[in-house]
């Protein structure tokens, strides 16, 4: 067990359900951050003393409540997130949505931190940046994303040569089965009804488009050292076989189990070793599960996402920004659904290609992309 646990994101789906882990582990939390200094924030704050806080973006009103409840402790800015990420021993669990988790990411493996990793966009978007990272400190990365964690379990002990391909399994989201006509007018509401997954609102949305899926499959590239054409997705609405591994043989192994995210979450915590966990038993017993190709046409997103990967650079990153900007159009009102996986094709056509080797540079793509992306939404080029 790891000498305590610092929470990223810990308002998240992720973060929350995190503090459920450490209780179960009765493990203490050294620190959580959030962008906000939320009433959520706040109550973590105070339920958990012994936890320096971070707020990353603060409003004046945050800062002064959070310094008079909190004193010392509540530290405000994005270098504090930073700080708290290189809390010695800790085993960081990364639960920031979005791109801003990537530099939370290096902090953590710089400091030789056991880094659990929740945050696609670390190793989507600044996938040479992290390795890099991690090679310098020889610091664990333990995936938290329920397909890469069934992956990594699903590979312990195994030889790299003796893996033949590794399969994603994707719920295929709540437009399962729908054709693209049949997308034209949906509305975010119906979008974020995941059926099997409670999850974030951009990581709905990702699921329902396939973006979701291509992301974990530019992840799983670098995670597992996987080229492309070795990595495949088979969508399984029940989701529960989490991914399989199959090898040189003629074997596979697959990982199976409720989805709940708090199984990956403690395993990052508590790997290589296993400790109670909070569900009861499982059992296969009635359950149907099935087994289907992804429709690549209705999804393109899933096609694109493999483009992406293949191109490598900074294609994830403006992939990955520009279906940020997209999504939060979506959310608002402003940009249709199958507009989404438009909005990023077209972002991509028009950001220039280049090579990542420092967190600034992921950022400047991701910044760049965002404001093409931002412009192409608005009509202004
Ligand atoms: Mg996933």
């Amino acid at each position: 067990m790891p000498v305590g646990l610092v929470i990223l994101g810990a308002t998240g789906s992720v973060g929350t359900q995190t503090f459920d882990v450490a209780r179960q582990l009765g493990v203490p939390v050294l620190a959580i951050a959030a962008r906000s200094g939320s009433d959520e924030l706040h109550a973590l704050a105070s339920r958990w003393p012994d936890a320096r806080i971070a707020v990353a973006t603060p409003t004046g009103d945050e800062r002064i409540r959070f310094e008079e409840s909190f004193g010392n402790r509540a530290m405000f800015g994005p270098a504090a997130v930073l700080d708290v990420a290189t809390t010695s021993g800790a085993t960081v669990m990364n639960g920031i949505v979005g791109s801003v988790g990537l530099a939370a990411s290096v902090a953590a493996l710089d400091a030789g931190n056991r880094l659990g990793l929740a945050n696609k966009e670390s190793l989507v978007a600044g996938g040479p940046v992290v390795l890099a990272a991690q090679k310098r400190t020889g610091a664990e990365i333990i995936p938290v994303d329920s397909e890469h964690s069934a992956i990594f379990q699903c590979l312990k002990g195994e030889r790299p040569d003796d893996v033949a391909r590794i399969v994603l399994t994707a719920s295929g989201g709540p437009f399962l089965g729908r054709t693209r006509s049949e997308l034209e007018d949906v509305t975010p509401a119906e979008a974020l009804a995941h059926p099997t997954w409670d999850m974030g609102r951009r990581i709905s949305i990702d699921s329902a488009t396939l973006v979701n899926k291509g992301l974990e499959v530019i992840e799983a590239h670098f995670l597992f050292g996987m080229p492309f054409d070795r990595i495949d997705v088979v969508v399984h609405p029940q989701s529960i076989v989490h991914s399989l591994v199959e090898f040189v043989d003629g074997s596979s192994k697959a990982h199976v189990g409720t989805p709940d995210m708090r199984v990956p979450i403690q395993y990052a915590v508590t790997y290589p070793e296993r400790a109670v966990g909070l569900l009861p038993p499982f059992s296969l017993a009635g359950k149907n599960l099935a087994f289907l190709e992804p429709d690549r046409a209705t999804f393109p997103a899933l096609d694109l996402a493999y483009h992406v990967g293949a191109l490598g650079g900074s294609a994830p990153a403006v992939f990955n920004a520009a279906d940020e900007v997209a999504v939060e159009a979506f959310l608002q009102g402003r940009l249709s659904f199958l507009g989404i996986v438009d909005l990023i094709e077209r972002t991509l056509s028009k950001v220039a290609q280049v090579e990542l080797s420092t967190v600034e540079d992921v950022l400047a793509v991701d910044a760049e992309a965002r404001l093409v992306a931002t412009q192409l939404l608005s009509g202004a080029c």
